[in-house]
């Protein structure tokens, strides 16, 4: 009898809890586990038929290689795969320096994989270029948390706290079709009476559950949290024995918000006083509220900002810390977005959220790797400002990519794709040939999440255990194989230490613990063996003693002097806004089949079955101006790129905004480039774009708008 594996889905940072079992034929039965307290048996669709690919006929499962540019990729051994990856190594380091190879990673990869790679870039390369997709995603949410709390997790509380919350207030997360399975929490809360608001352009199907819905201009969210605090201010709502006894910085904030009126707030973001100022008090009034953002108020160029300004109201209203069911969190997206992030994809980082621009932290993880502290490279940069220089002098010129396809997930993709073709030696690993793989000199097909044992870290800082349920096909390799590989072969397999590059991801996490034991994502005390015994393990986790941190911020905030800091932020249009050219606001976003950039989701015959092509939302009163019909073909222009897509009538959205879903080649042709100033997140959610029919059908036109859907 076949024997089931516990494990996670490949998917979401939910990581909800499956069981797989091999079938005879080879295939994997796939089952939610009931016994892991996140999802509790429930899955989506995307993780209910994540088996399916495993034995996919477009699977990766040999070398691939292309002599020269304009040739076919051709199938190679193992060996000369890795002697073509070498020798572009040393070749480009010799003569354009050590920063000529630079490495992008995933938020897919497992803790293991992303420390070693951050090691492997800095250890065996000595390149300060390396950064992840994961900069794409929560790098705004990451930079603000850090600077008002002083540490980053997604939720400092179990999911299941949003149960006990008397209302939520979600900013640009739509988890109902995103990750349903964590709507089981909010229905729980609903049937004891909890309140739910939604902050979100389009009426989506989290929309359609909450008690009231804010339908915002893109954009313009941070004016939103700001013209909040502004009514809390105003009708003595804010909590000052809190803010006396757990903050810094609350004056400052006050006055930056004075001129936040009401109804200029209104009048930028498109929702009523009436609604704000409902919200309000509901959060101020709850015995337990909490304030939840995600992309939508994140990946913009001043996503920093706004993610800041929900922070500060949360704060003056003395939510954070105040127990179970209240605070504010960011609803992270990949599957590893969190623990991509804390071992050293990032340009700036180091293992445990240490950092390499500190000559201590520097020294600490150096001493563990067994390297001297000064071989270790200098901070590198973000992930786009690496992309838009691959093939430039003193840019880029060999790229190792794993498991990240930026020339769909990317913003301005077109010219990162044109980018890509500038490079002198792409390497990818992968287990599909995705649109970023075709640019590639050399493709290594890589193992599967139901291959591979490993951890992940979810959204709640929860550390889960991947566990192997198949063997890999012949032909596939591990990511920490051939970096062992690859490593030696440039002569720095091994230190003062021993082995640099262990191919075994227990001894690859044991490491990791160490090299992250006193950093403020600590790992030391999570043990494959207490995981693997069942135990619930929330970093940080000191020792093997240590119960884990489900909770953050009960007593103190992990800030120098112990409290929380609120850091003044003012709403300044930085967003293209909408002009003669391009009267409309584009905004992107996730469906409820796909999944980032959709290498896997769309090779799934279900899924595309559910959602089988692009398409773009639009308002039945825009398609009507524009002449189209339901289901006709529309074309979207912004100043970067042109695509055509399906039009989707829905009346959930605001008549000024177009809705795209970003799984599909081509959609980030359309979107922006401009890099928020401290996280470096692209501007994804708002751009200005013109929309037109693609063939015959005359405008039907409709009454004047509104005057709240105008744009304000
Ligand atoms: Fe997988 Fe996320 Fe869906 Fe859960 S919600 S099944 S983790 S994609």
């Amino acid at each position: 009898m076949s024997v089931a594996t516990q494990t996670h889905c490949p998917y979401c940072s939910l990581q909800c809890g499956i069981r797989l079992t091999p079938q005879l034929g080879g295939t994997l039965e796939l089952a939610g586990r009931e016994d892991f307290p996140v999802n509790r048996g429930g899955l989506c669709i995307k993780g209910a038929h994540a088996a399916e690919l495993i034995n996919h006929p477009e699977r990766l499962t040999t070398p691939l290689a292309r002599e020269r540019r304009g040739q076919p990729l051709r199938p190679v051994t193992w060996d000369d795969a890795l002697d073509r990856v070498t020798e572009a190594i040393t070749r480009a380091q010799d003569v354009h320096g050590r920063d000529a190879v630079g490495c992008f990673g995933g938020g897919g990869l497992t803790n293991e994989k992303a420390y070693q790679f951050g090691k492997f870039a800095r250890v065996a390369l000595r390149t300060a270029m390396i950064d992840y997709n994961g900069r794409f995603c929560m790098s705004s949410a990451a930079a603000a948390a850090n600077r008002s709390f002083g540490i980053d997790r997604g939720l400092p509380f179990p999911l299941s706290d949003v149960a006990d919350a008397e209302v939520v207030l979600l900013v640009g997360s739509n988890p109902a079709d995103t990750m349903p399975p964590a709507m089981q929490w909010f229905a729980a809360a609903r049937d004891r009476g909890a309140r739910h608001v939604v902050v979100d352009p389009r009426e989506t199907s989290t929309a359609k559950l909450a008690r009231r819905h804010l339908r915002s201009v893109p954009g313009t969210d941070l004016a939103l949290a700001n013209g909040m605090l502004h009514i809390a201010i105003r009708d003595g709502l804010v909590d000052q024995a809190y803010i006396a006894a757990r903050t810094t910085g609350w004056d400052a904030v006050r006055r930056a918000v004075r001129a936040d009126w009401p109804d200029r707030t209104e009048r930028i973001t498109g929702v009523s006083i009436s609604d704000m100022t409902a919200t309000v008090h509901d959060l101020a009034t709850a015995r337990t509220a909490m304030i939840l953002t995600a992309r939508g108020a994140e990946q913009h160029a001043d996503g920093t900002a706004t993610a800041t300004a929900w922070i500060n109201l949360a704060l003056a209203l003395g939510l954070p810390g105040r127990g179970r069911g209240s605070g504010w969190a960011t609803v992270t997206g990949q599957g590893n977005g969190q623990g991509g992030r804390e071992h050293g994809q990032k340009a700036d980082q180091l293992p445990g959220y240490r950092k390499l621009a500190d000559p201590a932290d520097r020294a600490f993880v150096a001493d563990v790797w067994g390297v001297d502290p000064d071989e270790l490279p200098r901070p590198g940069v973000s992930a786009y400002e690496m992309l838009e220089r691959l093939g430039t002098d003193g840019g880029v010129r060999v790229l190792l990519l794993a498991a990240s396809n930026p020339v769909v997930s990317a913003p301005n993709a077109a010219h990162v794709a044109e980018c890509f073709g500038a490079l002198d030696f792409l390497v990818v690993t992968d287990f599909f040939l995705s649109e970023s793989a075709r640019y590639a000199n050399v493709v290594l097909p890589t193992t599967q999440f139901a291959e591979e044992d490993g951890t992940l870290t979810n959204l709640e800082g929860r550390v889960v255990r991947r566990r192997r349920a198949v063997a890999p096909p012949a032909g596939v390799r591990t990511e920490l194989e051939i970096w062992h590989e690859l490593a030696s072969r440039l002569g720095r397999g091994s230190g003062s230490r021993g082995e640099h590059f262990p191919t075994d991801p227990r001894v690859v996490y044991d490491e990791l613990r160490r090299a992250s034991a006193g950093g403020i994502a600590d790992y030391n005390g999570i043990t494959w063996e207490r995981l693997d015994a069942g135990e619930e393990l929330f970093w940080p986790c000191p020792d093997e003693a240590h119960p884990g941190s489900p909770r953050l911020f009960a007593e103190r905030f992990p800030t120098p002097d112990g409290r929380a800091r609120f850091v003044a932020v003012t709403h300044r249009s930085v967003t293209e806004r909408p002009d003669k050219r391009f009267p409309y606001l584009l905004t992107t976003g996730r469906s409820r089949s796909h999944y980032q950039s959709g290498v896997q989701t769309r090779r799934n015959a279900a899924l595309v079955e559910a959602e089988p092509v692009a398409y773009a939302e639009l308002h039945p009163r825009l398609a009507g101006e524009i002449g189209v019909d339901d289901g006709g073909a529309v074309r979207l222009t912004t100043r970067r790129g042109s695509v055509v897509v399906t039009a989707r009538y829905t009346d959930g959205i605001r008549p000024d905004t177009v809705f795209v879903p970003f799984h599909w080649a081509r959609v980030n042709d359309l979107t922006s480039a401009r890099l928020d100033p401290t996280s470096r997140m692209p501007e994804f959610k708002s751009c200005a774009v013109a929309v037109a029919a693609v063939g015959a059908r005359r405008p039907v036109h409709h009454p004047d708008p509104r005057p709240e859907e105008l744009h304000r």
